[in-house]
C-alpha cells in the first residue's frame, strides 16, 4: 500500500466537505471488505480515505410512510437480523443473509454493496426487484434514483467523485405481490452466486393474472441487470409451468456473462433460464398466497 491521509469525521457534512477538497483522491471506506484488498492490491491508491465509521446518522433502519430506509452504514447482518426487515421484507433479510460469511457480514455495510458495484453481489439483485432508491449527497446537494439506473459497468456506477450514499429505500410491498430470490452456487455457501435471480409478481385484482413482473439478474453480466424481455412476456398472463420456462428462455437471451471459475459463459445463461424460472414460479406462489390471506 502506498501512504494515504486517513480522516475520520463525525458529521457527514464534514465528511462531504474532506471529499470535495481531495476530488479524485479521495475515497470513502465503510466495512473496509473491499477496499482494503484493492489498496492491498494497488487496484486503487486514494491520497486521502474518509472513514464514514463515526459518522452520525447513517447506521439506521427506519420506517417511513409504508417504504424502510436503510442508512448506508447499516451492516449486512442488521440488515438481515432486522425485525422490521425480516417481518415486512423478508427476502430482504434473507438475501442480506446469503452474503458470504457472517464475518463479512458484520463488517460489509449496504452503501458499500452498492458503490463498489461488483455485479456478483447479492443485495442489488433482491433491491433491484423490489424497486429500491438510492440517496446521493454531495458538498454541491442531493440525488436520488432508481437503483436498476445506478449502475454503469463492472465496477462502476454512476457516482462521481466528491459524491456519496447515505441511504437506500425500499417502497412498501405492493398489494397482490410475492418476492423471490435465488442465489445458486454450485460450489461453497459462502461463495458468491454463479447466478442470482430476484423477482416480484403483482397479481391483478383478480388474483389471478400478472399485473406487473421485475425480474433483476446478478453475475451474469457487468452489471446486475432487469429481465426486461421476460417481464414483458409476463404481464397480463396466468403463471403456469410452461410460461416461466418461456420466459426463462427469454431472460437467458437477454444475459452477457463472463467465463470464469464459478462457471462458463454457456452455463450460466442455461443457469440464468432455469433460476428464471424457479423464481417465478416461488414468487407467484408467494403473491397467491398473499391475495388468499387478504381474503
Ligand atoms: C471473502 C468475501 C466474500 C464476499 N462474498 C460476498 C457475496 O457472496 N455476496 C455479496 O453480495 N457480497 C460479498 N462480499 C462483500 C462485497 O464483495 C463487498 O466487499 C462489500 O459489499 C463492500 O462493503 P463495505 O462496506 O465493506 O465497502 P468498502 O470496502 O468500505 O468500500 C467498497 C467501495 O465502496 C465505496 N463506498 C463504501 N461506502 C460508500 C458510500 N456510503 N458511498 C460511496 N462510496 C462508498 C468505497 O469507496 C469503495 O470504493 C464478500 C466480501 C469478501 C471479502
Amino acid at each position: 500500500m502506498t501512504a494515504f491521509e486517513y480522516r475520520a469525521p463525525r458529521a457527514l457534512d464534514e465528511a462531504l466537505d474532506i471529499l470535495e477538497e481531495y476530488g479524485d483522491e479521495g475515497r470513502v471506506i465503510a466495512g473496509g471488505t473491499a477496499l482494503v484488498t484493492m489498496m492491498r492490491q494497488r487496484l486503487v491508491r486514494p491520497g486521502c480515505l474518509v472513514s464514514l465509521r463515526d459518522v452520525e446518522g447513517l447506521g439506521q433502519i427506519e420506517a417511513r410512510d409504508g417504504a424502510v430506509r436503510l442508512g448506508a452504514l447499516v451492516t449486512h447482518r442488521e440488515a438481515e437480523t432486522s425485525p422490521l426487515l425480516r417481518e415486512r421484507w423478508p427476502v430482504l433479510a434473507a438475501t442480506f443473509g446469503r452474503v458470504g460469511t457472517i464475518r463479512i457480514r458484520h463488517m460489509a455495510t449496504v452503501g458499500g454493496a452498492l458503490a463498489h458495484a461488483d455485479p456478483n453481489q447479492d443485495p442489488p439483485v433482491t433491491l433491484i426487484a423490489l424497486g429500491a432508491r438510492v440517496e446521493i449527497r454531495s458538498a454541491d446537494g442531493e440525488r436520488e434514483m432508481l437503483l436498476a439506473e445506478f449502475f454503469r459497468d463492472y465496477y462502476e456506477s454512476v457516482l462521481e467523485p466528491g459524491e456519496l450514499i447515505t441511504a437506500v429505500t425500499v417502497p412498501p410491498p405492493p398489494e397482490r405481490s410475492g418476492t423471490s430470490f435465488i442465489k445458486f452456487l454450485p460450489r461453497t455457501a459462502d461463495d458468491y452466486a454463479t447466478v442470482a435471480v430476484a423477482v416480484t409478481i403483482t397479481l391483478e385484482p383478480d388474483g389471478e393474472r400478472c399485473r406487473e413482473a421485475r425480474i433483476a439478474l446478478g453475475s451474469v453480466a457487468t452489471t446486475p441487470l432487469r429481465g426486461v424481455a421476460a417481464e414483458t412476456l409476463l404481464a397480463g398472463t396466468r403463471l403456469d409451468e410452461h410460461l416461466a420456462k418461456a420466459a426463462g428462455e427469454v431472460a437467458k437471451s437477454e444475459v452477457d456473462p463472463l467465463d470464469d471459475h464459478r462457471g462458463s459463459a454457456a452455463y450460466k445463461r442455461e443457469m440464468t433460464a432455469v433460476m428464471v424460472s424457479r423464481a417465478l414460479t416461488e414468487a407467484w406462489a408467494t403473491a397467491r398466497r398473499a391475495v388468499r390471506a387478504a381474503g
